[in-house]
């Protein structure tokens, strides 16, 4: 009987169809999204009163889903989440001295600051599913500068890994900034620093001019109103950026690159690999199941320290092993994956 046959192969069919459907519906909320998590953090000497520190949070919440809507006016089909802080602050055991004493000092501030929180909320660098986005408060609110040495300004912002499998990262902002614009405004910096904390770069890297070009990655200052809600607020991407964004699933899980949409000129994508910000050093540890490795003949001949290459950086060294070990095997992978997994994901225009 034919139907007898063909049924029960339907019945499995959609049974199988089903299965790939829900698990793909399924796979977007699965994903363990990065989260925007603000963080008033104090050093052991620095103090605030309680109703100055909410109103510091809610100033601070307030301007993070605002810079969440922009995104969201960019990006359309997605923009990242915000996971609220219950604690408000992080008050550490160490002074001042220790984050900001000395300014070249290795690790820096944000390595720090970032291995304290993630300490404290029992967190590793590949662990955590946060972009901290901390206001830093001084001891007696002193003002910084941006010329001695002895009380410099922080504010940057750096993703934990690199591409194309970016984890969490860091933004540092003065609590100054938050509460009074200085030394800087705090929406379109934050707004900017987030975009490193998602692991893009400056403009500049595909060559377009850091003070004319529009986008948010800029330091095109006269883009974002200093205030919320005052004046028109943009600040764009430019193709390149909506392309690496597209990358970062575990943010943007439901953003896809469209060249027709995102880079209606056809500009012709290079060098995408090569303007990434690089993974933060390991003060944080290594990260474990991330990084390149490399192979001969089966055998892994790479260090540890392999971990924290760029994706650029693997490929270059793959390569040249190739060119200059004749009569080997020499094999690459990139977060568990072979090097050209990767490069097929990468889009060229
Ligand atoms: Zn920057």
């Amino acid at each position: 009987m034919i139907t007898a046959r063909v049924f029960p192969g339907l019945l499995l069919h959609a049974v199988f169809l089903f299965a790939v459907l829900a698990i793909h519906s399924r796979s977007v909320e699965a994903i363990e999204r990065i989260r925007v998590f603000p963080v008033i953090f104090f050093p052991q000497d620095a103090k605030l009163s309680k109703g100055r520190i909410d109103s510091a949070y809610q100033k601070m919440s307030d301007s993070l889903v605002h810079v969440q809507s922009h995104f969201r006016r960019l990006l359309i089909s997605d923009t990242f989440l915000i996971e609220q802080n219950p604690d408000k602050v992080f008050r550490s055991a160490r002074p001042h001295r220790y984050f900001l004493g000395s300014p070249n000092a290795k690790p820096d501030s944000a390595h720090l600051m970032l291995g304290e929180l993630l300490r404290h909320y029992g967190e590793t660098r590949e662990s955590t599913r946060r972009v901290y986005v901390l206001v830093y408060v001084r001891p007696g609110e002193i003002e910084c500068s941006w010329i001695d040495k002895h009380r410099m300004c922080i504010g940057g912002g750096r993703t934990i890994d690199s591409f194309p499998e970016p984890g969490g990262g860091i933004v540092q902002m003065e609590f100054s900034s938050l509460m009074e614009n200085k030394p800087y405004r705090f929406l379109s910096t934050v707004t900017h620093e987030i975009g490193h904390g998602f692991g893009l770069t400056h403009v500049d890297c595909f060559n377009y001019d850091m003070r004319r070009n529009d986008s948010i990655m800029s330091y095109h200052d006269a883009h974002l109103p200093a205030e919320l809600g005052k004046g028109k607020f943009y600040g764009n991407l430019n193709p390149e950026e909506y392309a690496l964004l597209s990358l970062h699933r575990r943010a943007f899980p439901r953003f896809r690159y469209d060249p027709a949409l995102h880079n209606p000129t056809g500009r012709p994508i290079s060098g995408l690999m090569r303007c990434l910000l690089g993974p933060m050093d390991s003060s944080l540890g290594l990260p474990p199941r991330k990084g390149y490795r490399l192979y001969y003949d089966g055998k892994k001949v790479s260090g540890p320290e392999a971990a924290l290459y760029t994706y650029q950086a693997a490929e270059d060294n793959c390569r040249w092993n190739r060119k200059h070990r004749p009569g080997i095997d020499v094999g690459c992978t990139f977060n568990g994956r072979p090097l050209s997994y990767w490069r097929k994901r990468i889009p060229t225009r």
